[in-house]
């Protein structure tokens, strides 16, 4: 018997090597398929992270993955990443009925009306009283609530701020003091509602911590529950705000409208929850210490306030599947990679990005030594190409998988330029690791119960995964240029709206830049200089016709696009594109002729730079010219730029001008010359030179900053930032930036949007808000 075995094993290993070779096992969809059904059942009451149905989703995963054999990588040699979330859940059975006089009527939740983040519970009946805008401020001759009593009752008011107001009361009209008002004054809820008729699904107030107490309820209406509360009375809701808004004076009124709310909201500061993470050790003894990542979140949104379980198949059973089946089967085929290649799962999600963003901040693996993250989030519906997002962010790992990917893959996988936001690649994204983001197309059902597990199309999952298996495998054992120097900066120059301040002549950007394709700088400034013996109308027409030529270049050249919007600005980033702007060296173009200004601004010139003012400047005060330009400026729409004014010379400019203008300086100005430009909401740009130490100047902007704060300064660069000598100092600038964790809207005042609103605000245009984003 012995001898038989070791003949029959030796013949086997004379054999050809393919046929010994063990055949690799594939992705399986039915598999991943399976645990989607599991993970989606009712019987996992939709995983909530912070609930025990989270808790229930955890450990499902982490028993597949104990049952495969898969190595533990969360804290002390368990699968789980430990720790705590804010936890907010609104308990089913909500309701809200109103009790008009003659009728009473339930309102559908979430159709009709919704609680408000931050709210607390009540289970009781109380009147209604109407309080127009809700703002209590009464030493400034304004309040809602004088002559009506609150106290026990529900407050009902617009969410809206007429401008009259805000201009007399400032903060007092914010959202939080409203509410801290009602509570104050002894109400029991607040009822508000959409200050006009538009249409958008997610009407929510924003209301921090502070406001929240436990048994204050917080809701939000449509306009179907103000018609009912209206209904039966004499006067008219809409009526009632016209008065306000017209005489700027209360309205205020007790209605004798009854409403029933039963409200049961949780807000828990510190709910523990857990991230799963399970890995494959490298087997290369240096690379083992670099890291691949593959992950998805997966939980989900618990019971809905109307009762309905949540099952997120799609959302995010899929990518979680698709995740364990590819450890699965990694573990199965005794997969060796070099490289360190890590399965996580998330918690939170849903309520914010909550485990990804735990797991950047605490990485228990380098961060700084994470080759890459692919990320998928719903990748079980629709049919067809896999789109791959965040290749503009991660050039060098696409440049690899496009050379080492199977044709059979390469054809069905989109790249895309991708970026932040929506789910959890993106505090990969923020740390510098390169992060990608796969969410197959034609997703329905998006966040309502009818997410199920039938209306998973298999296929999908079958191709994302051989696709994200395959790149795995590449990533985990290839070579390649994976941590270039400063790659958390990299993200950060790549991400913010990229201004090139340096006013090069307009003809020569185009020349130079014509076949820029998704390049770092987004939007390009420009000067036209008309020539040198010209004046008068010649100077003008010559100042056209360059316009006009650079126009016509422009609108051939594929990368690049003429500035037009700050909107249009954002779209034409995402389509790689870089936006050029033109504007005036000088004023000699209109000095004779001030009205020309604004021929030139509706021709599509957006300012004018003037780097010798002293024309601008009399005996006392400004010239009699100064005051005719400044004047033709502000009609005009064009955003002025003076550089080389002394303090009392920009005090001087900045009252004279009824328009933003923006002072340009390489040193910082007085305090009382900076509080002026916040005053007259204009901007100081902190001009950089170079051989200008970047720390020394991120000092600089910080002082500013922590003076008057960014919403009134921009960096210019006299460096060109296309090149090495503007790029690399902007660099540095940048690793200050993060050493200061300076926020979002911070950074994005500094580099594009100060200079975005006082154009906009030069031109005559509204603010151009930012629209928040909803993760799936
Ligand atoms: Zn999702």
């Amino acid at each position: 018997m012995r001898i038989f075995l070791s003949l029959f094993l030796t013949s086997l290993l004379l054999l050809s090597p393919t046929s010994a070779k063990v055949k690799k096992a594939a992705f399986d969809a039915q598999a991943a398929w399976s645990y989607i059904k599991d993970l989606a059942s009712d019987s996992m009451l939709g995983r909530k992270s912070g609930q025990p149905s989270g808790r229930m989703g955890e450990e499902y995963i982490a028993s597949k993955f104990k049952e495969w054999g898969i190595e533990p990588a969360g804290d002390n040699g368990t699968y789980f990443q430990n720790f705590t979330i804010e936890h907010r859940n609104i308990k089913e059975g909500v309701k809200l009925e109103i009790i008009a006089e003659k009728t009473r009527r339930d309102f559908y939740y979430g159709e009709d009306w919704s609680v408000q983040r931050f709210s607390g519970s009540g289970h009781f009946t109380a009147e209604l009283v109407f309080v127009g805008y809700g703002i209590h401020a009464p030493d400034k001759e304004y309040d809602d609530y004088a002559g009506v009593d609150v106290k026990g009752k529900i407050v009902l008011f617009s969410a809206g701020t007429p401008q009259k107001l805000e201009k007399k009361l400032g903060d007092l009209t914010k959202m939080e003091k409203r509410i801290e008002a009602a509570q104050k004054l002894g109400a029991r809820a607040a009822i508000v509602f959409r200050p006009s008729a538009t249409q958008t699904r997610y009407f929510r107030i924003r209301l921090k911590k502070e406001q929240y107490k436990p048994d204050f309820v917080v809701l939000s209406v449509e306009r179907k529950v103000t018609d009912f509360i209206f209904k039966d009375l004499k006067t008219e809701l809409r009526h009632l705000i016209r008065e306000i808004d017209g005489k700027a004076r209360p309205q205020s009124l007790e209605t004798g409208v009854k409403a029933f709310m039963s409200v049961n909201a949780i807000f828990d500061e510190k709910r523990p929850t857990r991230n799963v993470l399970a890995k494959i050790t490298g087997s290369d003894k240096v690379l083992m210490n670099e890291y691949v990542i593959i992950g998805g979140h997966m939980d989900h949104l618990g019971i809905s306030p109307m009762g309905d379980i949540m099952n997120g198949a799609n959302d995010n059973a899929s990518g979680t599947a698709v995740v364990m089946e590819i450890a699965r089967i990694m573990k199965l085929n005794r997969a060796k990679p070099k490289r360190t290649v890590i399965f996580a799962l998330w918690a939170g999600e849903e309520q914010g990005l909550l485990g990804s963003r735990h797991y950047a901040d605490h990485p228990p693996l380098p961060i700084e030594k994470t080759v890459a993250y692919i990320n998928m989030d719903m990748v079980g519906h629709g049919s067809g190409k896999i789109p791959f997002q965040g290749v503009y962010y991660g050039p060098q790992i696409w440049k690899l998988l496009k050379e080492k990917l199977p044709e059979e893959i390469l054809n069905y996988v989109m790249p895309q330029r991708g970026g932040p936001g929506g789910s959890d690649h993106t505090p990969f994204l923020e740390k510098g690791v390169p992060g990608f983001f796969i969410i197959t197309r034609g997703a329905i059902k998006y966040h309502q119960s009818r997410d199920d597990s039938d209306l998973i199309n298999p296929e999908m999952l079958k191709k994302t995964g051989d696709f994200v298996h395959a790149a795995v495998k590449i990533l985990a054992s290839e070579s390649g240029d994976f941590f270039p120097p400063l790659r958390q900066e990299t993200y950060y120059l790549k991400y913010q709206t990229l201004i090139n301040f340096r006013l090069s002549l307009l003809a020569e950007v185009v020349e130079n830049h014509k076949d820029a394709k998704d390049s770092h700088v987004d939007l390009q400034l420009s000067v036209i200089t008309g020539e040198e013996d010209l004046s008068g109308d010649r100077l003008r027409v010559d100042i056209l016709n360059k316009f006009l030529s650079a126009s016509q270049e422009i609108n051939k050249a594929q990368g690049l696009s003429y500035y037009s919007s700050s909107g249009r600005l954002t779209g034409d980033i995402r389509r790689g594109k870089t936006t050029i702007m033109a504007g005036l060296n000088g004023i000699n173009a209109f000095r004779d002729e001030p009205r020309w200004a604004q021929v030139l601004a509706k021709q599509g010139l957006y300012f004018a730079v003037v780097e010798d003012p002293s024309f601008l400047f009399g005996e006392q005060g400004l010239s009699e010219e100064g005051k005719k330009i400044i004047k033709a400026v502000n009609t005009s729409g064009l955003l002025l730029l003076v550089k080389g004014v002394d303090g009392s010379q920009a005090k001087l400019l900045l009252k004279g001008s009824k328009k933003p203008l923006v002072i340009l300086d390489n040193n910082l100005p007085a305090k009382e010359v900076m509080e002026l430009i916040k005053e007259k909401e204009s901007a100081f740009g902190l001009v950089w030179s170079s051989g200008v130490d970047p720390v020394a100047y991120f000092n600089k902007v910080d002082e500013f900053k922590k003076a008057v704060g960014t919403e009134y300064l921009m960096m210019v660069n006299e460096p060109c930032l296309w090149g090495k000598a503007g790029k690399d100092p902007m660099l540095k600038v940048i690793t200050e930036i993060i050493k200061a964790k300076y926020e979002r809207t911070d950074r994005s005042n500094i580099f594009s949007a100060t200079f975005l609103r006082v154009l906009g605000k030069a031109r005559g245009e509204e603010d151009s808000r930012v629209v928040p984003y909803i993760p799936f």
